[in-house]
């Protein structure tokens, strides 16, 4: 075919979301029947959707293996921001997260995450995208890596890559790559400052050096003027004591960012509680007082489950 053939299907697929190869009307029969003997168009929409009284939205996919993966509508003003799912399950285990607890139960490919954007009823409100949903990305890169340029892409959705974070762990060879190959933002898990302590709340980052992950968000993310962000969950009497907030500033001390905190939603199956209130405040404070940008995230969807660590195998069926 013809090189021009590609923007053509390409504006037909990303622009004007047609549902089968026949739709592609300025292209020939035969070239039609040429394309059907080697693609296919699949959109599955969501197989259920449940609604915070917040305006939360939650959907969930199946996925081509059978399992179900979900995404997030979380609407704030003017902004929807769509939270999407990059594996079905997680293998890095983090001790306070209900998708972790699932373990890995797949990758999902790089249209079965773009699906989650392609047919979300609120697509075209859509105002930003994070990889924050189920699964590590990094541990899935390739088809990450081809979802978010299709988001971004001119010929593809054309979303502005600064609408767009990935969040992270933050293991340093797969990060490296995705630099190298990715203009998104970034949002790092930290969730403490101690090396050791890291390691246990989150067993994948095990044989990961957090002074190595620093060293390269210092040279590399700040080096290209990327976006960088900490996300940091507040579990009562683990994490989110002083030296925890003064060991926090000291780590990301010269860098300009913001420290996320999240408050902890309890999951049936887990005995970590969340801190009080009035103790995140103080640890933002404090973050603030040693000159680190630090807000908290407002909790959204929790009454469907939506909330951030939540996602995971609820369905009937
Ligand atoms: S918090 Fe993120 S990285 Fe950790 S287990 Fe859950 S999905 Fe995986």
């Amino acid at each position: 075919m013809p090189r021009y053939r590609a923007q053509q299907i390409a504006r037909w697929l990303y622009g004007k979301h047609v549902d089968s190869l026949e739709e592609m009307t300025n292209l020939s029969l035969s070239d039609r029947r040429r394309l059907g003997e080697v693609a296919e168009i699949r959109a599955p929409r969501p197989r259920e959707e449940r609604v915070s009284a917040d305006g939360t939205k939650k959907y969930a996919f199946l996925t081509d293996g059978g399992d179900v993966v979900e995404a997030a509508m979380i609407p704030d003003g003017e902004r929807r921001t769509l939270c999407l799912s990059s594996q079905v399950g997680c293998r890095v285990g983090c001790r306070f997260c209900a998708t972790g607890a699932m373990r890995l139960r797949g990758n999902l490919s790089a249209g079965e995450i773009l699906n989650q954007y392609r047919s979300m009823p609120e697509r075209d409100q859509i105002t930003n995208i994070v990889y924050m949903g189920m699964g590590e990305p990094l541990d899935n890169l390739p088809a990450v890596i081809e979802s978010a340029r299709l988001l971004t892409a001119e010929e593809g959705y054309g979303l502005s890559n600064r609408r767009i974070t990935l969040s992270t762990v933050g293991k340093p060879a797969p990060l490296a790559r995705f630099l190298e190959n990715c203009d998104v933002r970034l949002a790092v898990s930290l969730h403490t400052p101690f090396q050791e302590q890291r390691r246990e709340l989150m067993p994948g980052t095990r044989g990961y050096d957090l002074l190595e992950l620093m060293q390269l968000l210092r040279r590399r993310a700040y080096g290209d003027s990327r976006r960088v962000t900490f996300e940091y969950v507040m579990l009562k009497g683990v994490n989110d004591s002083p030296e925890h907030a003064d060991a926090t500033a000291e780590l990301v001390s010269g860098m300009r960012t913001r420290v996320n905190l999240i408050p902890f939603h309890p999951w049936d199956g887990n005995d970590m509680q969340p801190s009080l209130p009035a103790q995140i405040e103080q640890f933002r404070a404090r973050l603030e007082r040693r000159g680190v940008t630090a807000t908290v995230r407002a909790s959204r969807g929790l009454d469907i489950e939506a909330a951030c660590g939540l996602l995971a195998t609820k369905h009937p069926g």
